[in-house]
This record gives structure tokens, C-alpha cells and sequence, in this order.
């Protein structure tokens, strides 16, 4: 598999590229010098190490789940994300953004959230940097994610809901790209997966790449070699693509697990790369789900993030080059696999990551007796009230 993607011009094969307006296109053009001089830059990396290791908790361990792994006769190691700071993969994104917007001299910070966990992770690095703070989030999300959106005031953010369209994350996305074609002189806008036009979804996978790169070295050191397959859960793709980017020179099977939502309900589905299409939106070309006439199609799922109808363009690369398979699970088996995990490990996992856990039990025969690695790309606590059935939805 090719390594060196994105080319210049910001392309995955035929995905990704650079679609705005034209007053984001030099704002663009600044960060990627800037992305360019940062990532050669030895103090930059320095701070970020630092930072990594010693406010976010970097390594986070990769885990032998025992018992989850005698329950389903498969063995399988977690990587604990849930151990970050903030309680998800997101921080290893904001905190390497954070240092790029002050590398950039940018005073405001401009963010769109989902589930609240990016926003939670940008109000975090804002406050440890000391920079102004505006988080856009859809309404919907605003009421089953409640806790997220009072940690995220309590940080010093300003949250504002986003009434426009499914009320969700990608309406959410889209009020964050219209403040910043207004605010780009003295604002960076933190996106939170590999999406968005070039060159956030090289930033992003750089910045989540090392998610991956511990594993491979803490694999080694437990089992020696590789593992038979990985999986994570797949919203906009970021922690997937942190995961696969370092195995995907590998031979090592990776899955990743879309949300397929609720199953009695068949128009629901968040599943981008299994049923949608290539298309452009939101700033890039990818797979999206879409109606005949190029028109997004609203999606559901039980996790906030999850709910997003396309997905970073090196996942569509990827999918189009079959280096990655990419495979569904409902709300049903990703709430039921997360009671599963609490009960057997004493481990509550995001919903998010339930996906990814969901399929694996669903699909345990398949891998019986081999050794695998989910990655447990965040904490549920976010997510008891849904968990409880306290939230409807
Ligand atoms: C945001 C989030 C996701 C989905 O985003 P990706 O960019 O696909 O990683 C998955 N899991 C958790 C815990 C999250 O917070």
C-alpha cells in the first residue's frame, strides 16, 4: 500500500482535494506551510512529545482482555484510548492543533463536535493554552450528550447549538466552515477527524497516527509479530485511520466497523463505505450517503459519533484499493457488546467503540482462536444516560 498519500494537491487516489470557497482557499494554503514547518520543526515536536506523554498519558496500554477474550474464543487485546485525558483518541488531535495554531500565530479557536468528545478535547487544549473557545454542536446532540456540553462550558468554551438541518454533526461542521470563511485571519479551526478539504485529513492522521505506532511496538514486546486482525470503529474515520495508517504497509486484515443503525429501522445508516457513493461534500471527495440527485440523506445512530453520512478520503482510498474491509453493526449489537465488555473486563467503552467490539462478537467464529486488537477509541461514561435507556432518542 502506498504510504505517501495524500499527493500534493491533497488527493487519495481519486478522493479528498480541495473544495471551498475562495476565501478559504489561501487560508488553507497557510496551513499547509504551516502543517510543512511545524512537522520539521524539532521544538514543535519536543513540546508535543512532552505534552503527550505528560498531560494527555501517552502510551496508553495495550490491554489482554482475559475474560472477554474466554467468553468469545477469540484473544484479543484493547487498546485503551479510553485512558487518554478527556476519556477519547480525540486530545492526540487537538493538542498537536493547538500548537499548529499558536505556530500560526491564530488567537480564536473555532471546533465542531458530535458527540461533545471533540469538543471536550478542543475546550481542553483552549484552556491549557489559554485561547478564546467557540464550539458548534447540533441540538440533537446538545440533549443526549449533556454532560459533554457542561464540561465543555465549564472549560471556558462557548457552545453554540446548531438549529439547521439533522441538527447533527455535519450541520454542526457546516456552521464551523461558515464562521471560519468570516474569522480565518485570526482564527484556526480545529476539525476533529481526517475530513474536511486538504490538508486536514493529512493533519489529523499524522497527529492520530501514533495510536497505531504504539501498538505495533507494544504488540511485538507482548506476543512477538503481528496480530491476526484490528479493528475500529469508523465515524468521520480519525481514529481508524490512526490505528491503520502505520499497519497498512502491513499484511495484517483491518477492519472497519461502520454504524449501521437501528435495525428495524432499514433507511437508517450511517454506513458510508458499505452503502454510499462517491461524491463531494463538506470540503472533499468521498464515499457519502446520497439520493440519485447528489443530495445528502439524513443517517442514524445510537452514538453521536458516529452519525456522520461521509468519511475521511483515505478510508475511501483505502476501501477502493481493498486494503481495509469495511463492515456494519447496529445499535442493538454495539449496546449490547458494551454491557458485554463492562460485565466481563470492568471496562465501560464509548459507544462509538462498542461498533467495533459489536462486530467482533458478532463475527467471533470467524476468528476463533486467533489473536486480535480493537481499539477502544474512548470511554462510555458520555453515554450512560443511553446506555440506561434514560435518553431517548
Ligand atoms: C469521535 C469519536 C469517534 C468517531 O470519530 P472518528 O473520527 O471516526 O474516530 C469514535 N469513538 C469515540 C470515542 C469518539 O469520541
Amino acid at each position: 500500500m502506498n504510504k505517501t498519500v495524500p499527493d500534493s494537491r491533497g488527493y487519495f487516489g481519486e478522493y479528498g482535494g480541495k473544495f471551498v470557497p475562495e476565501t478559504l482557499v489561501n487560508v488553507l494554503h497557510e496551513l499547509e506551510d504551516a502543517f510543512e514547518r511545524f512537522q520539521k520543526s524539532d521544538d514543535a515536536h519536543e513540546e508535543l512529545s512532552a505534552l503527550l506523554k505528560n498531560y494527555a498519558g501517552r502510551p496508553t496500554p495495550l490491554y489482554f482482555a482475559k475474560r472477554f477474550s474466554e467468553k468469545i474464543g477469540v484473544r484479543v487485546y484493547l487498546k485503551r484510548e479510553d485512558l487518554l485525558h478527556t476519556g477519547a483518541h480525540k486530545l492526540n488531535n487537538t493538542l498537536g492543533q493547538i500548537l499548529l495554531a499558536k505556530f500560526m500565530n491564530k488567537k480564536r479557536i473555532i471546533a465542531e463536535t458530535g458527540a461533545g468528545q471533540h469538543g471536550v478535547a478542543t475546550a481542553t487544549v483552549c484552556a491549557l493554552m489559554g485561547l478564546e473557545c467557540v464550539v458548534y454542536m447540533g441540538e440533537v446532540d446538545i440533549e443526549r450528550q449533556a454532560t459533554n456540553v457542561k464540561r465543555m462550558k465549564l472549560l471556558g468554551a462557548t457552545v453554540i447549538p446548531v438549529v439547521s438541518g439533522s441538527r447533527t454533526l455535519k450541520d454542526a461542521v457546516n456552521a464551523a466552515l461558515r464562521d471560519w470563511v468570516k474569522s480565518c485571519q485570526n482564527t484556526h479551526y480545529i476539525l476533529g477527524s481526517v475530513t474536511g478539504p486538504h490538508p486536514f485529513p493529512r493533519i489529523v492522521r499524522e497527529f492520530q497516527k501514533v495510536i497505531g505506532e504504539e501498538t505495533i511496538g507494544q504488540f511485538k514486546e507482548a506476543e512477538g509479530g503481528l496480530p491476526d486482525a484490528v479493528f475500529a470503529c469508523v465515524g468521520g474515520g480519525s481514529n481508524a485511520a490512526g490505528m491503520f495508517y502505520p499497519f497498512s504497509s502491513t499484511d495484517v486484515p483491518l477492519y472497519g466497523v461502520e454504524a449501521g443503525g437501528r435495525s428495524h429501522k432499514p433507511g437508517d445508516h450511517c454506513e458510508t463505505l458499505t452503502q454510499g457513493s462517491p461524491g463531494i461534500f463538506q470540503g472533499a471527495r468521498s464515499y457519502l450517503i446520497q439520493d440519485e440527485f447528489g443530495q445528502v440523506l439524513p443517517v442514524h445512530s445510537v452514538s453521536a459519533g458516529l452519525d456522520y453520512p461521509s468519511v475521511g478520503p483515505e478510508h475511501s482510498y483505502w476501501k477502493d484499493a481493498n486494503r481495509v474491509t469495511y463492515v456494519s453493526c447496529n445499535d442493538e449489537e454495539a449496546l449490547a457488546a458494551c454491557h458485554t465488555l463492562t460485565r466481563y473486563e470492568g471496562i465501560l467503552p464509548a459507544l462509538e467503540s462498542s461498533h467495533a467490539v459489536g462486530y467482533l462478537i458478532e463475527h467471533a467464529a470467524d476468528f476463533a482462536g486467533k489473536t486480535v486488537i480493537v481499539n477502544l477509541s474512548g470511554r462510555g461514561d458520555k453515554d450512560l444516560g443511553i446506555i440506561l435507556g434514560e435518553v431517548k432518542l
